[in-house]
């Protein structure tokens, strides 16, 4: 439910509020807005007229509201104004700039990753991007440079100061991936993976979350809300492409999914096309139609030298492409009333 104080509620009054949530058995979130503070209570509502009308009743308190949604934080009924989340001092993201992540799929070597980096940021990349933990397929395939990989993106950032982005695989090694990551990638094949989304949920550190392959967009939601309700509220969703029929394509690149995140949830939203295509040739054009669905980011991968790549390689662009679709972007971006 979501508990909307008086205007000119006492600290005492809040903090009364909060202790009688509490008590009933619900975790309460505050929100501060610039006339009113909203605490956002959650737990299981089912039965629960009896606890709002008390709640209601309490002095400072203007209404109580049930969530009807099964996600409650992520919802817009529980924040009606976009989430802008801070990456940086100087980089946010959910407002009205899109914010391009690009870099290669996996860390390979210093050379490799300082090149795609300093590429990037030249083309106007925003972020760098690069597995470190990759989560492969088959367990015979490339697995990742792991730490020595982080260490390389860390100094990718120094070089550029680019801030990265790279996947965390599993709940053990979630607090070493942010030592070094500024925003915590969970992969598709964990977008379930409650556990590791309850362990990112407790860590400070912007999450993007993608959107399991065979996930509906409730479902995502749902996964959204795990690490939302372990008190990490810098969640960024990721569409990156899903499981159908099609076969010209690696995954079905969903861009209705992006309208419909838009008015089902604050959080900001990011269309992954490399992944969504699987095809270079496909990246562009599906990077334009996502600005016009109304992206606040998008995910693209880049490699010096794509048909060496250790993984993805079918899907990277070469700098020389990146350098063209972001020009070309640009103009997407104004048309759709965005900036890069
Ligand atoms: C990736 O970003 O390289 C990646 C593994 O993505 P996904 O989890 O969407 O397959
Ligand atoms: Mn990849």
């Amino acid at each position: 439910m979501i508990i909307v104080m008086k205007s000119g509620a006492t600290k005492r009054e809040k903090e009364e509020v909060l202790g009688r949530i509490k008590e009933l058995g619900y975790k309460p979130h505050v929100i501060h807005g610039t006339t009113r503070d909203v605490i956002g209570a959650v737990g299981d509502e089912r039965g629960k007229q009896i606890v709002i009308e008390t709640i209601e009743s309490m002095h400072g308190v203007e209404s109580v509201v049930p969530i009807l949604k099964a996600y409650k934080l992520a919802s817009k009924e529980v924040k009606k104004e976009s989430s802008i989340i801070q990456i940086t001092d100087s980089l946010s993201i959910g407002g009205s700039q899109i914010v391009v992540m690009a870099g290669p799929c996996a860390v390979e070597s210093e050379k490799q990753i300082i090149e795609t980096a300093v590429a990037v940021k030249q083309a106007g990349a925003h972020v760098l991007r690069g597995g470190a933990f990759k989560p492969r397929t088959s367990p015979y395939s490339f697995q990742g440079m792991k730490e020595k990989g982080l260490k390389l993106l860390a100094k990718a950032r120094k070089v550029t100061g680019l801030p990265i982005i790279t996947e965390v695989v599993n709940p053990e090694s979630a607090d070493l991936v942010a030592e070094y990551a500024d925003i915590l990638q969970i992969g598709t094949r964990n977008a379930q993976n409650f556990e590791l989304l309850k362990k990112v949920g407790q860590i400070k550190k912007p999450v993007m979350l993608k959107r399991g392959m065979s996930m509906t967009i409730k479902e995502l939601l749902m996964s959204a809300e795990y690490i939302m309700s372990e008190g990490n509220q810098s969640v960024i969703l990721c569409e990156r492409g899903i499981r159908t029929f099609e076969t010209a394509t690696r995954n079905t690149l969903d861009l209705s999914a992006i309208p419909v995140l838009k008015g089902e949830t604050h959080l900001p939203v990011v269309a992954d096309p490399s992944h969504g295509t699987g095809h270079s040739k496909y990246v562009a054009a599906m990077s334009f139609s996502a600005a016009a669905a109304g992206v606040d980011g998008l995910m693209i991968e880049v490699h010096p030298d794509p048909e060496h790549a250790t993984s993805d390689g079918p899907q990277s662009l070469t700098p020389k492409d990146f350098t063209a679709l972001m020009s070309k972007l640009k103009l997407f971006a104004e048309a759709a009333g965005r900036t890069i």
